[in-house]
């Protein structure tokens, strides 16, 4: 099926008023185009759950705090579109950047405590620019149901908090993270890897499960880390963010393991001029 794609907010509103006067629940995928299998993983929650989808993209210049990095953004709207036809998805919302935020746009959404530690303070004002178009774009679509990965969990805990705070009527779904063959956890900027570094890549993801095993057998988690980095930066990664032992629920530091406290291993590495993000279970 293809999608129509809706580029205003008062089309948007006049689509979504009718399926809220039928009772039908409302699905929404925030992305920000590009789209792979973990997107498309969303897309399929949300259709098994909703009788209504919406997939958004919308590249937020709000929640780049590097331009380059913004410029450089894959986009790839046409290639998007057709992915999304063996899905029944009701719109594609693609909101014009003036409408979002006209001249004059004063609004800040600011989550603390959860935005204080790994990208919160590596990329400032990312996680701003995160609540404050979510927040947005759940007003907008009117939806029940909102879809996010597990891929970027820290910002999923964001948006849920930021949610429950303002008592916006949406219940968030966490979905898991979608990899390539090798481990390498699908994500846009992959596009953006050289073919060397793309090679390299999946080294990320096995220093991650090694520092999990060990963590889990008693290891200390600085030691695990400092010889994963190591590793890393021998195979050809630059600076290492953060490689963290967090719990799930405040993204506080986990020293020891804990099996009723859930934890996950968070990490974001540089190679070639790519930043790469990725967390996996600690279990
Ligand atoms: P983005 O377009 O990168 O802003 O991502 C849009 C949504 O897709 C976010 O909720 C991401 O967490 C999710 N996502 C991105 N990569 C993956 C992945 N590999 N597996 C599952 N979800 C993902």
């Amino acid at each position: 099926m293809t999608a129509p794609i809706i580029r205003s907010l008062a089309e948007l509103r006049a689509m979504t008023r009718g399926w809220q006067m039928a009772g039908e629940k409302i699905g929404v995928v925030p992305t920000m185009g590009a789209l792979h299998d973990g997107h498309l993983s969303l897309v399929k929650a949300a259709e098994e759950s909703c009788e209504r989808v919406i997939v958004t993209i919308f590249v937020n210049p709000k929640q780049f705090n590097n331009p380059e990095d913004l410029k450089n953004y894959p986009r790839t709207e046409e290639d998007d579109a057709r992915k999304l036809r063996r899905f029944s998805v009701d719109a594609i919302y693609v909101p014009d950047g003036d409408e979002m935020y006209p001249d004059g746009f004063a609004t800040t959404v600011s989550v603390s405590g959860l935005t204080d530690v790994m990208d919160g303070t590596y990329r400032p004002g990312h996680f701003e620019g995160v609540a404050t178009v979510v927040a947005k774009l759940f007003l907008q679509t009117s939806a029940s149901d909102a879809f996010f990965g597990e891929k970027d969990f820290q910002q999923l805990q964001v948006v849920r908090r930021m949610a429950r705070d303002l008592d916006i009527p949406i219940t968030v779904h966490g979905c898991p993270t979608i990899r390539e063959i090798d481990g390498l956890a699908m994500s846009s900027r992959n596009l953006l890897l050289s073919d060397r570094a793309r090679v390299t890549a999946p080294r990320l993801h096995e220093e991650m499960e090694r520092i999990v095993e060990g963590f889990l057998g008693g290891q200390d988690p600085a030691e695990l880390t400092q010889a994963a980095i190591k590793r890393l930066q021998a195979q050809g990664f630059g600076d290492v963010d953060y490689i963290d032992i967090r719990a799930n629920d405040d993204l506080s530091l986990v020293t020891a393991p804990d099996p009723a406290r859930p934890a996950r291993l968070f990490a974001a590495a540089w190679l070639a001029g790519v930043r790469l993000i990725d967390n996996i279970a600690v279990e």
